[in-house]
C-alpha cells in the first residue's frame, strides 16, 4: 500500500510530528502523504477507500492536538498553495499559509486579510474554523469554497459554508476537503496596510505568548466574556501538568515548556475546563481539536 502512494506523490513513513504541529510535540503517524495537486489528492484518497485506512488533512497543524501515534495517512496539503488575484478577486489554494498571503496581498496594495497578519495557519484549517482576529474573520471576505467530497469537485458559497464564530460546516462534516477559494479584495494604499499590519503584530506581541510552542487559543470566547480573564482570575497562570502550563503571558494559551506531551495538554484543558465550570457555571468550548 505504501508502494501505491509513492507512484502517486511524496509520502513520508513513521513520521516525527515535532516538525508539522506548532506545539512542536514529539507525537508520531504511521504515514504522511503531500499531494501536489488535486488528481494526487483524488489518486491517494481512493488508496486510501481501497486500503480502509484512517486519514485527515492537516493544514499547517496550529489548530489540533494529535495522539501520540496516529494510526493512519495524514494528507498534507502544503503542496497546493498557489496563488493569483484576477479582477480584485483572489483565488488561492488550501495549502498557502494566511498569514504569508495577508503580508502579501497587503504588500501588492489589497485589503482584505491585513487581520490575519499573525495567524499561523493554512487556508483550508482557516476556513473550517473561521479564523479571525481584531473583529474580523475570514467568513467576511470569502465568496466560495471549492471542495472535494470524496466523489466530486464542489463549490460552496459563503452562506452555504454557515459559518460562525470560530466555526463553519466543514468542522462537523469530514468527508469534505477544501481545495482552493476565492476571495473579495478591494485596492487600498499599501503604505496604509503595512502600518494597519505593523500595529496588528505589536498588538499580538504584547497580549499573546508567542516565545513557547501553542496552538494559540484554547477555548473560543464565551458570550459576553474573555476565556483569558476567566481562566487567569482563577490563578491558573502558570499551572503546569508535566511540561504543559497555562502561559503566564495569556491564561487561554497553554504551552509546550519542552517536552509536553498531548496527554498533558489534554489533561491540563480538562483540568481548566473543570475549574471554570464548577466556579462561574460557564461550559467553556474548544476552540482547538483533539483528532482520534
Ligand atoms: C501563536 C498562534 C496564534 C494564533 N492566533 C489565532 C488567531 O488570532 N485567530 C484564529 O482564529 N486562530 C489563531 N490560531 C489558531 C490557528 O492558527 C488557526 O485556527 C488556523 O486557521 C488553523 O489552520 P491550520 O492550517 O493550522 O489548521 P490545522 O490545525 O492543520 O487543521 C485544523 C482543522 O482543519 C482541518 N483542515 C485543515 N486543512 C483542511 C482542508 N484543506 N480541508 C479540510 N479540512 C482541513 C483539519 O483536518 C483540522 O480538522 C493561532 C495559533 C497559534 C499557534
Amino acid at each position: 500500500m505504501i508502494d501505491e502512494f509513492k507512484k502517486i506523490c511524496e509520502v513520508k513513513e513513521n513520521v516525527n510530528l515535532k516538525d508539522y504541529l506548532t506545539f512542536k510535540i514529539e507525537n508520531y503517524a504511521k504515514l504522511m502523504i503531500f499531494p501536489s495537486n488535486i488528481d494526487e489528492l483524488k489518486e491517494s484518497l481512493q488508496i486510501i477507500k481501497n486500503n480502509k485506512l484512517k486519514y485527515f488533512v492537516i493544514g499547517n497543524g496550529s489548530n489540533i492536538i494529535v495522539p501520540s501515534y496516529y494510526d493512519g495517512v495524514i494528507i498534507n496539503l502544503k503542496k497546493l498553495n498557489h496563488y493569483e488575484i484576477k479582477d480584485d478577486i483572489l483565488y488561492v489554494e488550501a495549502g498557502m499559509m494566511l498569514n504569508k498571503l495577508s503580508n502579501k496581498v497587503s504588500n501588492m496594495g489589497y485589503k482584505g486579510l491585513e487581520w490575519a497578519c499573525g495567524i499561523p495557519g493554512s487556508i483550508g484549517g482557516s476556513i473550517v474554523g473561521n479564523a479571525g482576529s481584531f473583529k474580523s474573520s475570514i467568513s467576511e471576505v470569502l465568496i466560495s469554497a471549492t471542495l472535494f467530497n470524496g466523489k466530486k469537485i464542489i463549490e460552496m458559497s459563503n452562506e452555504e459554508l454557515k459559518f460562525q464564530y470560530r466555526d463553519s460546516i466543514l468542522k462537523h462534516k469530514k468527508n469534505l476537503i477544501v481545495l482552493s477559494c476565492k476571495i473579495k479584495l478591494e485596492k487600498y494604499d499599501a503604505n496604509e496596510l503595512k502600518k494597519i499590519i505593523l500595529e496588528n503584530n505589536q498588538k499580538r506581541v504584547s497580549t499573546q505568548d508567542l516565545i513557547n510552542p501553542s496552538n494559540g487559543s484554547v477555548f473560543r470566547n464565551p458570550e459576553g466574556y474573555s476565556a483569558g480573564k476567566l481562566i487567569d482570575d482563577l490563578g491558573f497562570k502558570g499551572y503546569k501538568i508535566n511540561d504543559a502550563m497555562v502561559s503566564l503571558k495569556h491564561a487561554n494559551f497553554i504551552v509546550n515548556t519542552g517536552n509536553a506531551k498531548s496527554e498533558d495538554i489534554i489533561k491540563l484543558i480538562k483540568k481548566v475546563k473543570k475549574e471554570v465550570k464548577k466556579q462561574y457555571n460557564i461550559d467553556l468550548v474548544l476552540e482547538q481539536e483533539i483528532i482520534k
